[in-house]
């Protein structure tokens, strides 16, 4: 698939992209155990996220007829197959990684004690993403085709990477206007559609007391 538009450094926006998201909010989620904002790995997780979490978002999207993207991560997929199955009935599965790593080509600083594991190797991005998608495709049936990577690392490296795995969508380029609209486009070089996600900008310590809010109020 390839789009008609202006170049803007090394990206090629979409001319009619704008007029699209007039009318269209695509509502995605990453499907994550619970990061462990305050102890010492990623390794570590809770799931919450799948004994309860999931069918409180799920009810509230069947509730208002919304359907969504959830990106699991490979290994929620071997964990939690038939919670995964289920979310595929009504929504679209993408991936997020296997176990939440760093696949971009910098190091990631994150507000918590917690240190994200950061792949280096190409060859072991490739491996742990085939290993994801194999875990989804085993409870869904068939192949995500499409991405978000953890911590929205991403570099031109890991696109083609998910271009060779037959990827079709990635959405890891969150745009940094702050609450408006994102424009789709097409990254140089490969081809994969860029869905970027559109964040709203609250400050850190905002941010972490909404987290930590969310983790141990319940
Ligand atoms: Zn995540």
């Amino acid at each position: 698939m390839k789009f008609q538009g202006c170049e803007q450094k090394n990206i090629h926006f979409c001319r009619q992209s704008r007029s699209l998201l007039m009318k269209y909010a695509l509502f995605t989620c990453d499907t994550e155990f619970t990061p462990p904002w305050n102890i010492g790995t990623w390794r570590e997780r809770d799931p919450w996220t799948f004994e309860v979490g999931i069918k409180e978002i799920t009810s509230l999207l069947a509730k208002f007829g919304i359907r969504g993207t959830f990106f699991c991560e490979g290994t929620v997929a071997e964990r939690y197959p038939s919670v995964v199955a289920e979310m595929a009935k009504d929504h679209l599965i993408g991936c997020h990684g296997y176990n939440h790593e760093n696949y971009g080509g910098r190091p990631v600083h994150v507000w918590s004690e917690s240190k994200p594991v950061f792949i280096e190797d190409k060859n072991e991005k490739r491996q742990l993403l085939i290993k994801a998608k194999k875990a989804i495709r085993k409870a869904i049936g068939k192949d995500p085709e499409v991405f978000v990577a953890p911590f929205d690392s991403i570099d031109i490296t890991l696109l083609k990477i998910l271009e060779e795995l037959e990827f079709k969508v990635d959405c890891s380029y969150y745009n940094y206007s702050h609450g408006l609209p994102t424009l789709f486009f097409m990254p140089e070089g490969v081809n994969i559609l860029e869905l970027p996600l559109t964040v709203i900008y609250c400050n850190e310590m905002k941010y972490k007391n909404v987290i930590e809010a969310f983790t141990y109020d319940r």
